[in-house]
């Protein structure tokens, strides 16, 4: 298909999704919201931390790849290692030092709502869905600040006994703490010198220095547990995220399990009257492979419906799922990796008994659907094209305040290399006979009954930013799709 074609296709799918958006009842969203603190580093701030913590001592850590940061040399290691290979990259940590040193020898440019779900649940409520439960374990006075203002987002509590549902402004714990994230983004050309070896950074991106202190709990008081059938009634569909905030051990002696075992649980309550309901898991970037394959097997499998990925993370979630020799595939720089990214995805949907994987990555988004999910494929095409206009706006605006401001991404031409890539991958997958060159234009059907949708997206330029585009694209195709969900499924008598 032409780009032009597409162009079409994308104008349809955008009127078709924004007209129907006030179909969706409601999104519940849960878990991580928190304060991103951004910060856009220059050469000379580099050039400076660099001088004041010593080249050998980063170049050391560098080697070391740590996997947490404890200190400053760490922090500008792993910073270094980010800004040398262009590649986004979230790292923890446990204490509040490094928030410290960071405010002390650097500072921040802005601060705004941060996290996968704050941003999801802002997002949807800009877009005018008719009911966003946004639920986040510690809101403070602080985080609730940075929710939207507007009626349509509320955050549920217990008061006397029963369920309400108030702005989080109205219904913050004051003895919270809140939680803050460092943002420290780069520029593609920019300049990185140590002991006089020095490299450009190869693309814009950034390091997250993602937070965790101890109090940090994926969780539910089991009053709100209890009242979840209240909530239930008010949606078609649950986004979850903020898995990667569970700990192995936890200094009361609880440990992963327990944590997994609650979040099955709200999963399962959600959707004990409603079997169908959609249950998306927004996956990210997580280090620790104990807590990285626990949440694939046993939250995400058998539990949700539809997982959303980033390229990088479907080759890590392949690297715990046994698959290393794919994984390593999927990060090649050539057309294999996206010839990988689909045998990969057909991996995740399988192993992990999911009814929609969703990998995005720059130029193309593939949905990779199993015969028992509701929607047709050109349903799921719709929503992708949906989602590549959000991500589209994000990136030239660098905010959704309101349908209308999405226009501006249903303007960015479609991304010529995401349409060779396209070609590339049309090509393997008419060789290999899984598919036809028409089917394939179509979303295709594979040999296992999965159908395969992939479309070539609209990729800014010059990007005004490059933060919150990955929760922009799944939170948006997860809300198309419910536009296109008629049949709620829905079978117990309280849901009345
Ligand atoms: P984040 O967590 O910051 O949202 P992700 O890695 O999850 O980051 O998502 C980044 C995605 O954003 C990419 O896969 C790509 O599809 C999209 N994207 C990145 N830059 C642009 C751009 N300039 N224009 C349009 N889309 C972009």
């Amino acid at each position: 298909m032409e780009i032009q074609d597409w162009e079409k296709h994308y104008e349809a799918a955008y009127l078709d999704i924004t007209r129907s958006l006030k179909d969706v009842r409601g999104v519940f969203v849960a878990y991580n919201s928190n304060i991103d603190a951004i910060k856009h580093v220059r050469e000379e701030e580099v050039s400076k931390l660099v001088d004041l913590l010593g080249c050998s001592a980063i170049q050391e850590q560098v080697v070391q790849y740590p996997r947490e940061i404890k200190d400053p040399v760490e922090l500008m290691a792993r910073l270094v290692i980010s800004m040398r290979d262009g590649k986004a990259a979230e790292v923890p940590t446990y204490d509040t030092d490094i928030h410290e040193w960071l405010t002390d020898n650097l500072g921040f440019d802005r601060a705004r709502m941060g996290g996968q779900a704050g941003i999801m649940s802002n997002l949807l409520a800009n877009l005018g869905v008719q009911n966003v439960i946004t639920y986040v374990p510690w809101l403070s006075k602080e985080q609730a600040e940075y929710f939207v203002e507007s009626p349509n987002l509320v955050h549920p509590a217990v008061e006397n006994g029963q369920l309400v549902l108030k702005h989080p402004k109205e219904i913050y714990d004051k003895n919270l703490k809140p939680k803050v994230n460092w943002i420290l983004e780069f520029s593609r050309g920019t300049r990185v010198c140590c002991s006089g070896e020095c490299f450009t950074v190869p693309r814009d991106n950034r390091l997250i220095i993602s937070s965790r202190p101890q109090w940090l709990h994926i969780d539910m008081s089991k009053e709100l547990y209890e009242s979840l059938p209240y909530i239930r009634k008010k949606i078609d569909g649950a986004l979850l995220a903020g898995y990667q905030m569970i700990r192995e051990e936890y200094e009361d002696g609880t440990t992963y399990h327990d944590y997994v075992e609650k979040s099955v649980n709200v999963i399962c309550r959600l959707k004990e009257c409603n079997p169908r309901m959609q249950i998306h898991v927004e996956f990210t970037s997580i280090q620790n492979k104990v807590i990285r394959k626990a949440i694939l097997t046993e939250i995400v499998k058998e539990h949700a419906t539809s997982l959303g990925l980033d390229t990088v993370e479907v080759a890590n979630a392949l690297n715990v799922l046994g698959y290393e020799e794919l994984a390593f595939a999927v990060m090649s720089k050539d057309e294999r990796s996206v010839i990988a990214l689909y045998e990969g995805a057909v991996r995740l949907l399988r192993d992990l008994q999911l009814q929609v994987v969703n990998i995005h990555s720059l130029g193309h988004y593939i949905s990779l659907v199993s015969p028992d999910h509701p929607v047709d494929v050109d349903g799921h095409r719709d929503a992708l094209l949906f989602a590549s206009v959000l991500a589209a706006t994000q990136a030239s605006v660098g905010h959704i305040n309101s349908i209308g401001d999405t226009k501006e991404g249903l303007k960015v031409p479609v991304y010529t290399k995401g349409h060779e890539d396209l070609a590339s991958l049309a090509e393997y997958l008419v060789r290999k006979g899984v598919c036809s060159l028409e089917e394939f234009e179509d979303g295709c059907v594979n040999a296992m009954g999965h159908s395969l949708v992939i479309v070539p997206t609209k990729v800014v330029d010059k990007p005004a930013g490059t933060v919150g585009i990955g929760d922009a694209i799944s939170a948006g195709a997860f809300v198309a799709l419910l536009t296109k969900i008629k049949d709620k499924g829905e079978k117990c008598a309280e849901q009345a």
